[in-house]
């Protein structure tokens, strides 16, 4: 009935469209201009009467001709500068990460120490003595900074810091195995997740893999036979990721020490997670520390910066000072050496390893990693009380779960934890466990996609029709409460009407945001 007059009333609006050039000479957008550059206005304003001039010819949503806001030329103005604000926004976001995994790659794994933070900044503003050796005058060497606190630490000769574990890894072996065999038990080809798998770097590192034993099984006799004219080093790695269980069997470290030195070869251990301490004191299982894989005859370790260690990203060589000294050597570390900012952290960040209670309090990961579950449960109860009857008709539950240290890091071990599990009000109870009869907009996958388009992401993990957050990294319910902030319906601990809808229009967050 109404397609014609839609039609008419569709045209005229058209004729009112905003002017591009009208909208550039509001002060209000000339200020946009001034702060963030002319192109990114003009781009964001045309856009803007592009999207107005679609929804008046193709019809809002519904099908119905959209109609002119009252006042054209300020609605698209206002439109056009929260486009250039949430462009220039910083994509990269603090996030609540209560996925239960401590160490999480694509979270970026370890939170740093305030004494590391403070070290950034300060290095960040500043020129720095970098390459400077202060008391000559004369060229230093950056990793003087934290070679004698990982020397303290690990009992190595020397040590030499790179952009990962990885790159450490891929390093040396270039170093010491370039053109030539590298024997690696077949228990231990372990592939990180990001593909990062041991083959592969090998071949990348220019070394040929020589398998040895089986899967379950490698002794040093085999190592004996694989090891010959053409070996550049022995390696073995720490299966970060998994565990070989059962009838099992691995060489002595010590004895496959005594094989590389009575060779003439390296041996090198990388440790993966690599810690400084011994993690019993945090109730963790034992993981080698650095110092008893050199005690036990590693040439060289190496470890990452940010798994146990609660630094930066970084990979860390350790051991025999002339090894070091030939890492060093290696053309390819210009490609892979760290910058004034990863030093300012580790330099702030190791000397705590050496203070266990210090260590447990100042370093987030290691204070999260040591909470008990009677501790964590009580933030989740008074996160509970303060959330229930606020989320749009979801139910809020206090749940134990079971949280990971993440990263490759005592892969099978779970810490006993508490949290919250969030049901959408009519997907959780009515549907089936497919999830078919639950209507999108109240989804767990909706309630879950809302939670991350927060101006502060809170990330959590989908189990069983619920969104279940671990509360083991967060140890003030007001982080929470504060993050939800936008979702939350005035009031607290009231009765669910089972009507409310999950209020995802008014985050405040930019578009787009995933
Ligand atoms: C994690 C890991 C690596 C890679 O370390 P990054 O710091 O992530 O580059 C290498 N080897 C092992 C055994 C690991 O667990």
């Amino acid at each position: 009935m109404g397609s014609s007059e839609g039609a008419a009333a569709g045209a005229g609006a058209m004729a009112r469209l905003p002017g591009i050039d009208r909208i550039l000479r509001r002060p209000e957008v000339e200020e946009c201009a001034r702060a963030y550059g002319r192109a990114l206005v003009l781009e964001a304003v045309r856009e803007t009467v592009d999207g107005l001039r679609a929804a008046l010819r193709d019809g809002a949503d519904g099908g119905r001709p959209a109609a002119l806001p009252a006042d054209p030329d300020g609605a698209a103005a206002a439109a056009a500068i929260a486009r250039v604000r949430a462009a220039a926004a910083p994509s990269l976001r603090p996030v609540l990460n209560l996925t239960g995994t401590v160490l999480h790659t694509n979270l970026g794994r370890a939170p740093l120490p305030e004494c590391a933070v403070a070290a950034v900044a300060e290095a960040a503003r500043s020129a720095v003595n970098l390459e400077l050796d202060l008391a000559t005058g004369k060229r230093g060497e950056r990793d003087g900074h934290v070679e004698a606190w990982l020397a303290r630490l690990t009992g190595a000769e020397a040590a030499t810091v790179v952009n990962n574990n990885a790159a450490a890894v891929l390093l040396v072996l270039n170093t010491f195995a370039l053109g030539r065999e590298v024997p690696v038990s077949r228990g231990e080809l372990v592939e990180i997740g990001g593909s990062f798998r041991i083959p592969d770097v090998m071949a990348r590192a220019g070394c040929r893999l020589v398998e040895v034993g089986a899967t379950n099984r490698t002794h040093l006799r085999d190592f004996e036979r694989a090891v010959g004219e053409r070996t550049g080093a022995i390696m073995t790695v720490h299966t970060s990721n998994y565990v070989v269980q059962g009838f099992t069997a691995a060489p002595d470290p010590a004895a496959l020490a005594a094989l590389a030195r009575a060779r003439g070869v390296p041996f090198l251990h990388d440790l993966g997670s690599g810690t400084l301490v011994e993690l019993e004191r945090f109730g963790l299982p034992h993981e080698p520390t650095a110092r008893e894989a050199l005690a036990a005859g590693a040439d060289l370790v190496t470890f990452s910066g940010d798994k146990l260690l609660g630094g930066p990203q970084a990979g860390i060589v350790a051991g025999r000072a002339e090894l070091v000294a030939e890492v060093r050597r290696n053309p390819m570390r210009r490609a892979l050496r760290v910058d004034k900012l990863t030093l300012a952290a580790l330099g702030a960040l190791l000397p705590l390893h050496a203070n266990p209670e210090r260590l447990v309090r100042e370093v987030p990961t290691l204070r999260w990693l040591a909470r008990a579950r009677p501790e964590i449960r009580e933030v989740a109860e008074r996160a509970a009380a303060r959330l229930r009857g606020r989320l749009a008709g979801s139910a809020v539950e206090v749940v134990d779960c079971a949280s990971r240290i993440g990263s490759g890091a005592l892969p099978v071990d779970t810490r006993p934890s508490a949290g919250l599990a969030i049901r959408p009000s009519a997907a959780g109870a009515g549907a089936g466990a497919d999830g078919r009869n639950a209507p999108p907009a109240r989804s767990v996958e909706a309630l879950a996609a809302a939670f991350r388009a927060l101006p502060r992401p809170v990330v959590g993990r989908i189990r069983d029709g619920a969104l279940v957050l671990d509360l083991r990294c967060l140890e003030r319910e007001d982080d929470l409460v504060e993050a939800l902030g936008p979702l939350l319906e005035a009031g607290s601990g009231g009765p669910d009407d089972g009507e409310g809808r999950p209020q995802t229009g008014s985050t405040g967050a930019p578009p787009g945001a995933r």
